[in-house]
């Protein structure tokens, strides 16, 4: 009788390590407190792009390029800077196969969520990942962007989709390309299978230009979509565009 539930009890009492520190934590999401606390976390942020900003500028709190040209998105919402550790952790997950890095950040993102939600109580009736061209997606084994997305639909109770959206162009891998360029590359790379519903999330790792989210932003609106929020682990400062 003990042995046949001994294993269920172990299970049960199991203690994740953090997995920056490597210390036992009992946070599910597996990131201890001291270490969250110490993370970069973004807090002065343009409302509409979560472009990093220095100062606390008159509201309304935008961009000079957002104030210039609106996004074709809502808003982007993302709950850090991407400076260390989370660069780090995210070029790990990305490029060199250490996924488990990412639900830590999942459960991060949707407790950001969680919390703006209840603030602006804009609730999407889809989550979509942004999708990886089929060739990028079998050299790397996994699309990063759909393992933090299935953690935040599942957080959230909100339906995901991995079939609405393709990426039908391989696109060069975006670092070192400047913004026009960027968006350049990517015109016309997604493809939408399905009419969108009102309201959709994009979850994306990081925010560099924005040139993907305003790419499939415009892709969905254009296909009777009324509403798009992104939503990503990070986002660059300008400075930092790589
Ligand atoms: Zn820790
Ligand atoms: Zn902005």
């Amino acid at each position: 009788m003990f042995l046949k539930y001994k294993n269920n009890w172990l299970l049960f009492n199991q203690k994740k390590p953090c997995v920056l520190c490597r210390q036992t934590t009992e946070n599910p999401d597996a990131i201890c407190s001291g270490c969250a606390a110490d993370l970069p976390w973004l807090t002065l942020c343009c409302n509409r792009c979560a472009l990093p900003l220095n100062s606390t500028p008159e509201h309304p709190t935008l961009c000079p390029d957002c104030l210039k040209k609106p996004p074709p998105f809502t808003q982007i919402i993302a709950p850090f800077e991407y400076r260390f550790p989370i660069d780090q952790m995210i070029l790990q997950a990305k490029f060199n196969n250490r996924s488990y890095l990412l639900p830590p950040l999942a459960y991060l993102l949707a407790d950001k969520l969680k919390q703006s939600m209840t603030e602006h109580s804009r609730i999407p009736d889809l989550i979509v990942a942004v999708p990886l061209h089929p060739s990028r997606l079998l050299e790397r084994q996994y699309n990063q962007s759909a393992i933090l997305a299935k953690i935040v639909a599942q957080q959230l109770n909100i339906p995901l989709s991995n079939n609405l959206l393709i990426k039908q162009n391989k696109t060069p891998h975006q670092a070192s390309l400047d913004h026009k360029t960027r968006q350049k590359n990517l015109k016309d790379s997604f493809r939408c299978l399905s009419t969108p519903p009102t309201s959709v999330a994009i979850i994306d790792d990081v925010v560099t230009t924005a040139a993907t989210a305003t790419e499939i932003s415009r892709l969905l609106l254009r296909k009777g979509c009324q509403n798009v929020d992104v939503w990503a682990i990070a986002r660059t400062g300008k400075e930092l565009f790589f």
